[in-house]
C-alpha cells in the first residue's frame, strides 16, 4: 500500500491496522470500506479479508524509516480504538509514536469513549513503555529520549481527534475529546451533515466536569471567553464518493465563524460531490436542502427560506472554496 495521501490536512497514512465496522451516520459511505471490500476474496491481495479486522504487525516500523519529519494520519483504514484491536497492540503503537518524536501524528476516532477510558489509565502508559523497550528501541539513547516523552504528560507529537457529523455526536464526542489527555485536541467535521454548535458541547464538558452551571451562568463566569476549552482545530468538509450527501453552505460557514470567534484554526478540506449552485455551476442533479438538513425535491414551493440548490458536481470540480476564500490554518507540527 502507498503511504503518500490525497488527504489535504496531512503528509501521510500510516496504517498499522486495517479494518473496521459502521458506528454511526458518518460511517454510511466510508470511503475505506468500499475500498477495501472490493477486493475481497482475492487471493493474496492486500485486502483479501475486505474490510475485517487486520493487525499489521509488519508496518508497525514504517514510521520508524521515514527520517524527515511528516504529519502523518494513523489509521485512514480503521479506527484505532475500534473494540476488536487489543490494549496492547494499541500500546505498541504509541509506543512507535513516543520513538519518533521528529514526526506529527494525528490520531482520529469514531470510537471516543475507549479512546479517553484507555489513554486515561495509568497502567496503559506503562504497556506503552514496556512493548517499546522491549521491542522498538533500537539503543538506549532511543528508549531514553521516549521515556522522557512519557513522563505523566501526554505525548507532545500525538494530536488526537474525534469525528463530528452533526450535533448529536458533537454532544457526545467533544466533551469525551476534553476528557482525553492530549497535547493538542481536534475535531474532524466530515463528512458534516448538520448544523454543529460547538459551544453546546463545550458547555456539556463543562457539566460533566461537575461545575453544573447552566450555559448562560457559564458565559457570566468568562470561562468560555477564551476559546473553545481546549479544542485546537476543526476540519470540515462535505462528503464525496457514490451516495453522497450534500453540505448546506450555513453548516460550513457556522463551524468557521465558531472558529473564528474563538482563535481556533480552521480547514475547509472540501465540498464533496455537491457544490452551491451559486457558485456558478449550471450542470449537474440538483438536491434542494435545508439548514435542518431536510431535502425539498420536488416540493420546491414548500421549502423554507434558508433552502439552497446544491449541485452534484464532482468533488474536482466542487472544490473548497467558501465565501470566495480557502481556508486552510492548522496548528504547527513539531
Ligand atoms: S469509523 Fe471510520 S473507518 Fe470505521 S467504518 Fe466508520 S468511517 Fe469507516
Amino acid at each position: 500500500m502507498a503511504d503518500t495521501t490525497g488527504i489535504e490536512w496531512t503528509d501521510s497514512t500510516w496504517n498499522p491496522v486495517t479494518g473496521c465496522t459502521k458506528i454511526s451516520d458518518g460511517c454510511t459511505h466510508c470511503y475505506a470500506a468500499t475500498f477495501a471490500e472490493r477486493w475481497r476474496g482475492i487471493p493474496g491481495h492486500h485486502f483479501e479479508a475486505g474490510f475485517d479486522i487486520i493487525l499489521r504487525p509488519e508496518r508497525l516500523r514504517l514510521p520508524m524509516t521515514w527520517t524527515k519529519p511528516r504529519r502523518i494520519f494513523l489509521d485512514s483504514m480503521s479506527d484505532l480504538f475500534h473494540q476488536d484491536i487489543p490494549d496492547t497492540y494499541i500500546a505498541q503503537v504509541f509506543a512507535i509514536m513516543a520513538l519518533t518524536p521528529r514526526h506529527t501524528y494525528q490520531v482520529l476516532t469514531k470510537r471516543h469513549a475507549r479512546m479517553k477510558a484507555l489513554l486515561s489509565r495509568a497502567t496503559f502508559w506503562h504497556d506503552v513503555a514496556q512493548q517499546g523497550r522491549e521491542h522498538f528501541a533500537r539503543c538506549q539513547e532511543d528508549w531514553l529520549a521516549a521515556g522522557a516523552m512519557l513522563g505523566g504528560k501526554p505525548l507532545p507529537n500525538v494530536w488526537l481527534g474525534v469525528s463530528v457529523e452533526d450535533q448529536k455526536w458533537a454532544d457526545i464526542r467533544i466533551p469525551a475529546l476534553l476528557g482525553t489527555p492530549a497535547a493538542v485536541r481536534f475535531l474532524s467535521c466530515e463528512p458534516l451533515l448538520g448544523p454543529v454548535n460547538l459551544k453546546r458541547a463545550v458547555i456539556t464538558m463543562g457539566s460533566e466536569r461537575g461545575h453544573g452551571l447552566t450555559a448562560s451562568y457559564v458565559h457570566a463566569a468568562g470561562c468560555c471567553e477564551s476559546g473553545l476549552h481546549g479544542i485546537d482545530w476543526v476540519i470540515a468538509g462535505g462528503e464525496s464518493g457514490p451516495g453522497a450527501r450534500p453540505m448546506h453552505p450555513q453548516w460550513a460557514r457556522h463551524l468557521r465563524d465558531q472558529c473564528t470567534w474563538a482563535g481556533v484554526p480552521f480547514f475547509l478540506k472540501q465540498w464533496g460531490e455537491h457544490a452551491p449552485e451559486d457558485h456558478g455551476h449550471d450542470r449537474g442533479a440538483i438536491t434542494l436542502i435545508d439548514t435542518q438538513g431536510r431535502t425539498w425535491n420536488g416540493r420546491e414551493a414548500l421549502a423554507p427560506p434558508d433552502a439552497v440548490r446544491m449541485r452534484r458536481v464532482g468533488k474536482k470540480a466542487a472544490g473548497r472554496l467558501l465565501d470566495g476564500a480557502s481556508y486552510d490554518a492548522a496548528p504547527a507540527a513539531r
